[in-house]
């Protein structure tokens, strides 16, 4: 199992990296989150010890069980906060992730802008864009996203760096990329938080600068 982690680890890198060539972009533009949601401690270390920093994670209180300890053998560690964040979990969050991709709504940009203001640390942000406006799922939708990004902005002071956005999981996956790069371009965003297992590769053509990448890294969860 961990030496099944390191290959699989090798060679999404490299499949990252053909696809950025492959497309005329920089390998080097292109940051892999390794997704350990539900992994525990023995899965995620060999990950580690090959040189991965950059982790992200679904659940609060699964990743303040887990990174502290880590955190403190590998200091370099870079955690992204992917899933779903309630505006209680604020503080946690801010205290714990170095960039949360989930910030949809004015009730925890509100807290999140008073957290950071506390802790005097600001964790990097993406907006999540619900680009096949599908109910069950978190994001604002894309008419309403450049509104979103300005209250941000104006209102609560934060430094927005890109969008994130999960297509819907029975259609093509593209037209919600091109759709999440158009809309960051017309705002001046550089982050597209974009690509998951199965279409990273179609994400990196439409212009991905984070892929967040689990099941192929470290096998199927639970
Ligand atoms: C779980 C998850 C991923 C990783 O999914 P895989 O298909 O295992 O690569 C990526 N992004 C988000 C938001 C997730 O919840």
């Amino acid at each position: 199992m961990m030496s099944d982690t390191v290959g699989r680890l090798a060679e999404t890198k490299a499949a990252i990296a053909r696809a950025a060539r492959d497309f005329e972009r920089r390998p080097e533009d292109v940051t892999l989150i390794a997704v350990s949601k539900m992994m525990p401690e023995e899965a995620i270390l060999p990950a580690l010890e090959a040189g991965q920093r950059v982790f992200g994670e679904n659940y609060v209180q699964e990743a303040k069980a887990k990174w502290p300890a880590l955190r403190e053998r590998f200091p370099d560690i870079e955690l992204h906060m992917i899933g779903p964040l309630q505006s209680n979990k604020a503080r946690e969050a801010v205290a714990l992730f170095d960039a949360i991709h989930s910030l949809d709504r004015e009730s925890l940009a509100k807290e999140l802008s008073r957290e950071i203001a506390r802790a005097g640390k600001a964790p990097r942000l993406f907006v999540q864009v619900n680009t096949g406006e599908e109910p069950q799922k978190g994001g604002t939708v894309p008419g309403e996203t450049d509104a979103f990004l300005e209250l941000c902005r104006s209102h609560y002071g934060l430094a927005i760096e890109g969008l994130m956005c999960i297509p819907p999981a029975d259609e093509p996956p593209s037209p919600h990329f091109a759709l999440l790069a158009k809309i960051a371009a017309r705002n001046k965003l550089t982050g597209l938080s974009m690509g998951m297992s199965a279409d990273y590769e179609a994400a990196i053509q439409l212009g991905a600068t984070h892929v967040r990448v689990g099941s192929a890294i470290f096998g199927a969860r639970g």
